[in-house]
């Protein structure tokens, strides 16, 4: 039977060259070119929304992709250009988790937090709510409380607390609580009847450990961060899936950042699309 790979792929810092690192010139269109090949099935992971993953197909000149789990995993597209549709078996899941609410009911019963502020209409979408909070407020109290706000109401949800460094300000995500990367990669795997060996999935960064760490296997990029590499080994020990984590170098062909490190990841896990690289002139050590 002819190779087949579900290569699923992080955006910033991972395909997108958006970090301080350099990136190997001309390798983006090489991971093109390989991305054209009917054996490969081209998935975006990413925390952006519809219109910024297409701004960013559109800035960096990327290949279109076959699907796009979005908005940190609450959304699941089938991208058929040029229509995105909406996934709807990922709808249900969603749907069953927040027990048919939608981010607009879920938004009245959270009214008495004044501490919340909605983020702008652009960061929200049916199953992901959104809000600014001040970072001089303790916000793990903040936290419990609206857990079990949404405990009350039977809404299973996790709750992503982050602080935009530039804004100086608390970001809070409230999702489905099924709304993660690996779940809705599990999904496609099933859906599209992958085997899970025939999966890639590349990451750069701390919401990317999950994946990392997991039975998939994966690639992280060279550029991230000595932190995050130090994480995803020894969450990948633990859970013994060292063989399933692959960490991309420098070598002889390319810096192992970026684009290289997942066409690296490519060679490394699926030795049957090697002459494929070759002919791009992406070759590695046959030990990579
Ligand atoms: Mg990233």
């Amino acid at each position: 039977m002819r190779e087949r790979l579900l290569l699923c792929t992080d955006m910033d810092r991972t395909l997108l060259p958006n970090g301080d690192a350099t990136e190997t010139p001309n390798i983006r269109a090489k991971f093109s070119a390989l991305c054209h090949l009917p054996e490969v099935t081209l998935v975006y992971v990413t925390g952006r929304h519809k219109a910024l993953v297409e701004e960013a197909i559109a800035d960096y000149r990327l290949p279109q992709p076959d699907y796009v789990i979005a908005d940190v995993g609450s959304k699941l597209y089938r991208v058929e250009m040029p229509t995105w549709h909406e996934v709807p078996e990922w709808l249900t899941e969603m749907n069953q988790a927040w027990q048919g609410y939608n981010s607009e009911n879920i938004i009245p019963l959270l009214s008495r937090f004044d501490q919340l502020e909605l983020q702008e209409p652009s960061k929200q979408n049916s199953h992901k709510l959104s809000y600014y909070v001040p970072l001089t407020i303790d916000q793990a109290p903040l936290l419990t409380q609206i857990s079990s706000t949404l405990k009350q109401h039977k809404i299973q949800a996790n709750l992503i607390w982050s602080i935009d460094e530039a804004l100086e300000i608390g970001l809070l995500d409230i999702l489905p609580s099924n709304a993660t990367k690996r779940h809705a990669i599990e999904h496609l795997r099933h859906r599209l009847d992958f085997t899970p060996s025939e999966i890639l999935f590349a990451g750069d960064s701390g919401n990317d450990l999950a994946v990392l760490s997991s039975s998939i296997p994966s690639v992280l990029v060279n550029n991230a961060s000595q932190e995050v590499r130090d994480e995803a080994s020894q969450l990948t020990a633990q859970a013994n899936n060292t063989e399933q984590l692959y960490l991309a170098q420098p070598t002889q062909n390319d810096n192992g950042n970026y684009a290289a490190g997942i066409l690296q990841g490519i060679w490394h896990f699926h030795p049957n699309l090697r002459l494929h690289l070759q002919a791009l002139g992406v070759e590695y050590d046959p030990e990579l």
